[in-house]
């Protein structure tokens, strides 16, 4: 097998970490995760009960990561040849892509993106991460982050956080629109 980044090396044989066995690159360290290899070691690190909806999107985890050289260029799958599909990771400083591939399943992930789906507790929820239903609970959050951040920077983080939470109140209460029918009265004069 050879490396999606450099066709040039063989990968080696190796163990991501106890019991996930691996193929990696001498040259970029990154990791091959065979399907059925990530399976095994997931079986045993998956919350069962752990529905997609609670899963975090990290969109506003203040993480610092600096993403590999090579997480940007595309790659073939090291075992059947077709392109890798890339899935993106959005946090608030920056983003990166991990890889699978369409035909065999199996994961490239760049050096340092292991231990940092780790960091994210994503770790044993890898294919999930490349689901449509993920990928719009990205874009739902990624919007949100976007209108907060958007709000506190004309109001002043105290006055954003109030009204956030002001919001949140009103949200919860079966009230609530008299809540925002006032703010609007106030507004209209
Ligand atoms: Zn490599
Ligand atoms: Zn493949």
């Amino acid at each position: 097998m050879r490396c999606p980044k450099h066709p040039q090396e063989a990968l080696i044989s190796s163990q991501l970490v106890d019991g996930l066995q691996t193929h990696s690159c001498p040259t970029c360290s990154g990791s091959w995760l065979g399907a059925d290899d990530y399976q095994t070691w997931q079986v045993d690190h998956v919350d069962p009960d752990l529905k997609l909806e609670n899963l975090v999107v990290p969109i506003t985890q203040d993480v610092d990561y600096q993403p590999s050289r090579y997480d940007n260029r595309a790659g073939l799958c090291p075992s059947c040849g077709f392109y890798l599909v890339r899935g993106r990771i959005n946090l608030s400083q920056t983003a990166f892509f991990i890889e699978r591939c369409p035909g065999c399943k199996g994961m490239w992930l760049d050096d340092g993106e292991w231990d940092l789906l780790q960091t994210l507790c994503l770790n044993a929820y890898i294919p999930l991460l490349f689901t449509d239903e993920w990928q719009s609970r990205v874009r739902v959050a990624e919007a949100e982050y976007r209108e907060r951040t958007a709000t506190a920077s004309k109001l002043g983080p105290d006055i954003a956080e109030k009204l956030f939470e002001l919001a949140k109140l009103l949200e919860d209460h079966p009230n609530g629109d008299f809540g925002v029918a006032y703010l609007m009265r106030r507004f209209d004069k």
